[in-house]
Parts: C-alpha cells; structure tokens; sequence
C-alpha cells in the first residue's frame, strides 16, 4: 500500500492553523488506486465474516461504499447531526479540531450483525469510537475498524482498546 502514498496530498493549515490536512482527492481520482484499496480491505476483512459496512461521514462514504459493493455487503452511514431522515440515534464526542455528535439510523444496523467501520482516516480516535458507541448502542458487534490512513503519532488507538483496526497506510 505504499504505492498510494504519494496520493496523499498534504495541505497545511486546513480546515484550522496548525493541522495538516490529508487531502484523499488524488485517491479518488486514480481508479486503480482505489481498486486497490478496495482489494486490500476485502482481503483482510473477509475472514472476520462481516455482515455490514458501517461508513462514517463523509470520506468514510466513500471508501466504504466501494468496499460494500465489491464485498456484495448492505451499507450504513454514521452522520453528523440532522442530516438524516428518519429515527436516529446519537453519540457526542471530540476530534482532532473540534467537539461534535454522530447520529446512525435506528435501523442503520441489526441486533447481532457483524459490521465494519470505515473511515479514510484515523486522527485521534474519537469519531472512530464514538460509530462503534453507536453500532454497539444498537446491539450489534464491531469486528473491526478500516482506516485508508492512520496518524500514527496521534495515538488513536488508544481510544479504540481490543479493537481490531485494519489501516493501509501510517503516517
Ligand atoms: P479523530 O476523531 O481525531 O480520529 O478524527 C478523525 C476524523 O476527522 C476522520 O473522519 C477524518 O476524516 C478527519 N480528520 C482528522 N484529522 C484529519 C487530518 N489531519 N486530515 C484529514 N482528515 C482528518
């Protein structure tokens, strides 16, 4: 996966001073990128037998949605407050720039499904534990989580303890 670094594309100051931003547009601009992507995910979360791909908002949509196609998985988004429709429910938590809450569909996942949670990166671990707060909340198990990057040095997994975490590329 080293092959998708040069990718990764950062911008300094974004959306805050003193972030460095990693933009993942190149990545979705380069089909065989994204079809590796897509294959190394499928490789390594196969064994776990998921039943749903859980996508966190907004970049999470789209590598997760990708990845449930190819997996011939159903999808569920995890998104910010009042953006979807029917009943919901929430979780507040804090990230990297900022404080905020995630909502999932009360039938985003089933009492005993087996999802996968897929965001395109993991920063410090707050947005990432708080969709498996929700998926959980609803009675369903998280076998693992998918990163496209992880910010090693910020120590995200820490907030994600006995989790498996499957991320292609650390910073
Ligand atoms: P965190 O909760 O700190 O792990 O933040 C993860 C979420 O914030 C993910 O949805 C990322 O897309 C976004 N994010 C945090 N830090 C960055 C960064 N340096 N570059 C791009 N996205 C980021």
């Amino acid at each position: 996966m080293e092959s998708i670094k040069h990718l990764i594309r950062d911008i300094p100051d974004f959306p805050k001073k003193g972030i460095i931003f990693k933009d993942i547009t190149p990545i979705l601009g380069d089909p065989a990128a994204m079809a590796r992507i897509t294959g190394a995910f499928e490789q390594t979360l196969e064994p776990l037998k998921p039943t749903r791909i859980v996508g966190i908002e907004s970049r999470g949509f789209l590598f997760g949605g990708v990845l449930a196609a190819a997996m011939n998985l159903p999808f569920s988004p995890v998104r910010k407050p009042g953006k979807l429709p029917y009943d919901k429910i929430s979780v507040s938590y804090s990230l990297e720039y900022g404080e905020g809450t995630l909502e999932m569909h009360t039938d985003g996942v089933t009492r005993g499904e087996r999802a996968v949670v897929i965001d395109d990166l993991l920063a410090t671990g707050g947005t990432a534990a708080a969709a498996c707060q929700l998926v959980e909340k609803l009675g369903a198990q998280v076998v693992a989580l998918g990163f496209v990057i992880e910010l090693g040095f910020l120590g995200g997994r820490q907030k994600l303890p006995g989790r498996q975490i499957v991320s292609l590329v650390t910073i």
